[in-house]
């Protein structure tokens, strides 16, 4: 008896989750129909934001990249990556056949440098370049040495040439105070200055940039970058004369490179539908109404937003109903990581033990039952699977936009932890693909290219170059 009334329990647990995930569901979920309207909505936005600063959500940035690589470009450069999780210093050789080597540094941005002072931000910039110099050329004299770099600084800029250009809005999480407005190369030199590195910055770019750059190094039929990481962001070749709103020469220039700020689209909130987890992440982010697309795509706000679904479902009673309350952990803004996510999806074990774990060990909830964990597990997939959907309604709009849907199609360089490291995801971005375009979807080809902030800068800088 006393078995069967457990066994009945689960029953109830379970039935009574169902209810939960259906209605769950109804909120995150997006047919095929409305990724259409969303692909539609998209193009209208590039068009308004390539004719005009400002028109639209979509801010279409020119980026001053008027080539795309032709493989033969060679030399030896440095590179910055600034906007992700980590910092990196990173040293490239391009061999001028394509390929290339490179040497990294990591460092770790501490809050009080995403958030204090912007001159403090750039100085660590520059201790951490005097650091990588100091150990890769340690026989050389650094100072005497003119380094040639490419900065790549993932926040919307509105870039005046390929090497100037003003921070809009920061995004990501990032607050330091002072640099809003200001070209950010002229802080970064002086902040090179203070430390007496002789350094040339050569070029400015976005991660997207790069990353189509960096894919389209060795295969020439790259014309979109993606970045499906910390944030999210789309950079693509579009006709020169359709960038209305570029000022500058157009003599001999064909094409130019878009950084299309994708992050900030559908900030009035008119196509997606959006429930209340969305947008209480909004209202309590560090700038609200703002970049909201990003929030529902990119890897630092997924675990958020499952973080306030489990948050709730503890009030209703309707999750860890043998822990009420759950625990100081679980109430802690951003405590559930994206990263757990991506072990709980990959969970496949019969209990559900690496859930127990997270939900255990790294939340500290007292006690978990398997319904609960198969729920926590519903809703990390409900979260992720409209992640990889509505970046898939991007790529599909972009695609559409350059006439590339037909054979023999196109190649999207995709960089990020989510696409390269999210169970599942890239499958999914495929799927919604088919339902978006059909069979077209077979002529897009969504490859990794790893690492475009280091050897695309180190395109970019080459090419401006010459
Ligand atoms: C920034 C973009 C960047 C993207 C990916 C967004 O928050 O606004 O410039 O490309 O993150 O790093
Ligand atoms: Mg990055």
């Amino acid at each position: 008896r006393g078995a069967s009334a457990a066994a009945n329990a689960v029953e109830v647990a379970e039935e009574a989750n169902a209810e939960t995930v259906a209605r769950l569901r109804g909120m995150f979920s997006l047919p095929a129909d409305r990724l259409q309207q969303i692909v539609k909505q998209i193009l209208v936005d590039m068009k308004k934001g390539l004719e005009k600063d400002g028109a639209a959500n979509i801010k279409m940035l020119p980026t001053h990249v008027t080539r795309r690589p032709s493989g033969k470009e060679k030399g030896t450069y440095l590179a910055l990556d600034l906007g992700g999780t980590n910092f990196r210093v990173c040293e490239i050789i391009l061999d001028g056949a394509g390929g290339s080597t490179m040497h990294q540094s990591k460092f770790v941005i501490d809050e009080a440098a995403k958030t204090g002072d912007g001159t403090a931000l750039f100085d660590f910039i520059a201790d951490c370049v005097k650091a990588f110099l100091g150990e890769y050329h340690k026989d050389q004299d650094v100072e005497a040495v003119k380094w040639k770099l490419g900065f790549t600084f993932s926040f919307p800029v509105d870039q005046w040439t390929i090497n100037s250009g003003s921070l809009l809005i920061w995004t990501k999480g990032f607050t330091a105070t002072n640099v809003v407005g200001k070209d950010v190369v002229a802080l970064l030199k002086s902040a090179f200055e203070r430390k007496n590195l002789n350094i040339d910055v050569t070029a400015l770019v976005n991660d997207t940039t790069g990353t189509l750059m960096s894919l389209a190094y060795s295969k020439p039929d790259t014309y979109v970058g993606v970045i499906l990481g910390t944030g999210s962001n789309c950079a693509y070749v579009e006709k020169i004369e359709n960038v209305i709103k570029y000022k500058g020469p157009r003599e001999g220039v064909k094409e130019m490179l878009i950084n299309m700020e994708w992050g900030g689209f559908d900030d009035d909130m008119v196509v997606i539908p959006r429930n209340k987890y969305d947008l209480k992440l909004d209202r309590e982010s560090a700038n609200p109404g703002s970049y909201t697309f990003e929030q529902l795509i990119s890897g630092m706000y997924l675990g958020e937003i499952v973080r306030l679904v489990l948050v709730d479902l503890v009030k209703t009673g309707e999750l860890f109903s043998y822990s009420a309350g759950g625990s100081p952990e679980l109430r802690t803004k951003y405590a559930f990581e994206t990263a757990y996510m991506s072990r709980i999806e990959r969970d496949y074990s019969y209990q559900l033990m690496e859930t127990k774990t997270i939900l255990e060990e790294h939340l500290n909830i007292p006690e978990t039952t398997l319904a609960d964990r198969k729920l926590v597990k519903a809703i990390c997939e409900m979260v992720g699977l409209r992640s990889a959907r509505l970046a898939a309604a991007g790529v599909a709009a972009v695609v559409t936009k350059i006439n590339k849907l037909g054979a023999p199609g196109v190649t999207v360089g995709i960089d990020g932890s989510l696409f390269l490291l999210y169970p599942h995801y890239q499958n999914r971005m495929r799927d919604a693909l088919r339902e978006i375009v059909g069979i077209s979807a077979e002529n897009i080809l969504l490859e990794k290219s790893q690492d475009g902030s280091g050897t695309g800068a180190a395109l970019i800088a080459c090419l401006a170059g010459k």
